[in-house]
């Protein structure tokens, strides 16, 4: 090397060195953290700084030490414990972040040696443990420590059941010595009971299984461990002496055999293709386990031939993880906010610093009440974990309490709705919601009963949605709103709608949306075009207000938004009343005497009628043209009452709930499954398990031309058509 390039690599070094150095620091902190089971940060930020420390010892391989996290395993072990060294070292595994990834690890390993097949299993998010058996008695067990040495925990590792402390009687004189590895996890559902235990006890719940795994596990006390609901599945070996392994399935097979907790999921498979179909799979059916995975582990299957391969200082060569991305990463809780629903309900959620997880930007989480804002000790300001997986809506899962500093503050529920400063209250003693009471016209409540009726199990009108609902009962001008209620809805005319101008809002929240080039609250006219005339969507909104008034009951009844009436009951109401009116003369008695409505849903009607501007609505839309009755109610033909059928697979001119409908009309009703009772089975393309359910009770089955025929015909007629005899 030159002195000018020698000085080159120097100057470069002093503040690469820094950050080198800075970072190996952070990543002990972390990694001991996480061994304890309260870590500060996510996995994802973890591998991010890893990955930047093996980016730094990538481009000056002069900095790597023995001491680097790129080359060592796990952290130090505490004083807690006994340290026990290991009979075979413990390592880690490699990382492959996506298909690339894997496929480069592939070539490296095929290039060296023909691989016959791999062992695909699934990476558990838990604690690795290391257990020695003599003579088929388990006489320790120890953590992986820092792969050479580890902390003697077998008092604890003996509280679990999944563990045999001895091994099957036939085969334990047969083995002096085997070490076995695997990880002890906390399946999910185990999980959340320790949880609400623990918030039963006032004491703070883990904000995920790894942690609840890692907290239960290093317990001082075995006795604490005894109650956490652990288990263990095994996924390798170290020392063994007096039996021959061959394969690393065939191991899988004689330990399970030998009474050790074996999964089920791993798969020997032969090509790349196969491996990269079970990762897939299980990347789409990561939540069907019941435990937390966070990838797949590929291995040699061929033992002789990991042993070839052999390992570097920190992970075999013959492995490797892939790893899926995260659905937890950590962020900032900016504020806690409370919205206002559609029945009042009063639901804080938090704002948070945005944060990309599962594939999508994250900035609000539901909190759903003050008690599970409590419940899960976060405060204004904290530091908090945050779940998202797949399409579920995104949860924070708790602070992390080390990284507080002071500034934060709890969270106090509002005493007033934050939309129109009405007091808040229990609808009964003892709820753990809050209402607003206001529920006339609290624009909030208003807006989200507008947005509710506007879908489509409800009037379906398209041009009615959250921004439009908005406009009609928050408008910045003019002063008056163009609904008092939705009972002014059908009444809307453009005159009314053309001069509204509005705030544009965040759908999820509720937050006015700021203009990015002025910073001001962003205002539109929402019905009308610069040039003071309609917009299209203006001129669509009163078409389709014009088409909703021909809606059939049920629908309508499920526009009312009264508490617990929804497409179902609705259905089974508007058959057996066939009016509006005769509703809301029927006393409780009689409403709760129909299939499908009970006393809690009686109750709540009788309730809705009982109040004075609920009737007006109805008044109102009637004079507007509303249909209020069944088709033909007063005097039609009921060719299907009392009938029962099910419909299965999909119908070329019917979807399932204009079948439904269209029986409803003629009295029929459409259930879910079938029994002796149906009587008819519709199938249409693809059927489910429903068809050979009713072939199996002899069920008469139609097709759609059949269907045709029960509607035009009715029951007699469409026997005819019965596909089966
Ligand atoms: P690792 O978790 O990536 O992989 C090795 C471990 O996987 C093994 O020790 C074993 O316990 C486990 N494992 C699960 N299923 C397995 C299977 N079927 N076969 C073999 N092993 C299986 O590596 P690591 O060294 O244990 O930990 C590093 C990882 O831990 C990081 O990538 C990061 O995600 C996380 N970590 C997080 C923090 C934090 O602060 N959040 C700190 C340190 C480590």
């Amino acid at each position: 090397m030159s002195a000018q390039e020698r000085a080159g690599t120097d100057a470069v070094s002093a503040a690469v060195r820094e950050r080198h150095a800075e970072l190996c620091q952070e990543l002990d902190d972390h990694s001991y953290r996480y061994y304890m089971g309260r870590p500060i940060i996510s996995d994802a930020e973890y591998d991010e700084l890893m990955a930047e420390l093996r980016a730094i010892e990538d481009a000056y391989p002069s900095l790597i030490t023995q001491d680097s996290p790129t080359q060592k395993v796990g952290a130090p072990i505490s004083v807690d414990f006994a340290a026990v060294e290991h009979l075979e070292r413990m390592q880690s595994l490699d990382n492959a972040f996506d298909p690339e990834e894997l496929l480069a690890w592939v070539q490296r390993v095929e290039n060296e040696i023909e691989i016959d097949a791999y062992l695909c299993e699934l990476k558990i998010d838990g604690l690795a443990v290391d257990l020695v058996y003599e003579k088929g008695r388990l006489v320790r067990a120890a953590t992986r420590g820092d792969g050479r040495v580890g902390e003697d925990i077998t008092p604890n590792l003996r509280t679990i059941d999944a563990v045999p402390v001895r091994l099957d009687e036939s085969v334990r004189a047969a083995h002096d010595l085997l070490e076995v590895r695997g990880e002890v996890f906390m399946p999910w559902d185990a999980f959340e009971s320790l949880n609400a235990r623990l918030a039963d006890e006032g004491k703070q719940p883990f904000a995920n299984p790894r942690n609840a795994a890692a907290g239960s596990l290093r317990q001082k006390d075995p006795r604490v461990t005894a109650t956490r609901p652990l288990t263990m599945l095994v996924h390798g070996f170290g020392a063994y002496e007096s039996v021959r392994f061959t394969h690393q399935s065939q191991a899988y097979e004689l330990m399970r055999e030998w009474g050790l907790p074996v999964g089920d999921r791993y798969r020997v498979l032969r090509t790349v293709d196969e491996v990269r179909s079970y990762i897939d799979y299980y990347q789409g059916h990561r939540h069907d386990t019941g435990y937390e995975i966070d990838g797949v582990v590929v291995k040699v299957d061929d033992i002789s031939v990991q042993r070839r391969l052999g390992s570097t200082s920190r992970a075999p060569r013959w492995a490797i993880a892939y790893k899926y991305p995260p659905e937890e990463v950590t962020t900032r809780l900016l504020d806690i906010r409370v919205n206002v629903g559609r029945t009042g309900r009063v639901t804080p959620y938090g704002v948070m610093e945005p944060v990309r997880v599962a594939g999508s930007e994250v900035e609000f989480a539901t909190l759903h009440n003050a008690n599970e804002v409590k419940r899960k000790g976060v405060l204004i300001g904290d530091v908090v974990l945050v779940r998202k997986a797949g399409d579920v809506i995104p949860e924070i899962l708790g602070p992390v309490l080390e990284r507080r500093d002071g500034s934060e503050r709890p969270f106090v529920m509002p005493e007033h709705c934050p939309e129109c400063g009405t007091r808040l209250g229990q609808q009964r003693e003892g709820d753990v919601d809050l209402r607003c009471p206001n529920a006339r016209s609290c624009p909030a409540q208003l807006r989200e009963r507008l947005f509710h009726l506007a879908g489509r199990k409800a009037f379906d009108i398209e041009e009615l949605g959250y921004v439009a609902a908005t406009a009609l009962t928050q408008p910045l001008e003019p002063a008056e709103p163009p609904l008092r209620d939705e009972g002014d809805l059908f009444h809307l005319t453009i005159e009314r709608l053309l001069p509204i101008k509005t705030l544009v809002l965040d759908p999820d929240t509720g937050e006015p949306k700021i203009d990015p080039e002025t910073g001001e609250r962003k205002v539109v006219s929402f019905f009308a075009n610069q040039q003071g005339k309609p917009k299209k969507t203006s001129e669509k909104l009163l078409e389709q207000l014009e088409s909703a008034k021909r809606r059939p009951l049920p629908r309508v009844l499920v526009a009312l938004s009264i508490r617990h009436v929804g497409p179902a009951v609705a259905e089974d109401l508007a058959r057996h009343f066939r009016s509006l009116d005769r509703i809301a003369e029927a006393d409780e008695e009689e409403l709760a005497s129909v299939d499908g409505v009970g006393p809690t849903v009686a109750r709540s009607i009788v309730e809705w009628f009982e109040v004075d501007w609920h009737r007006e609505i109805i008044r109102k839309w009637r004079e507007a043209g509303v249909r209020m009755e069944e088709e033909g109610a007063a005097s039609g033909p009921r060719p299907l009452e009392g009938v029962t059928l099910v419909v299965t697979g999909s119908l070329t001119d019917y979807s399932r709930d204009s079948a439904k409908e269209a029986v409803g009309r003629l009295g029929g009703k459409v259930t879910g499954s079938v029994s002796k009772k149906t009587d008819f089975v519709v199938v249409g393309d693809s059927p489910g398990s429903k068809y050979d359910k009713a072939v199996q009770l002899g069920v008469p089955v139609l097709d759609e031309d059949g269907f045709g025929v029960l509607l035009e015909k009715g029951p007699d007629a469409a026997m005819e058509h019965r596909l089966n005899s």
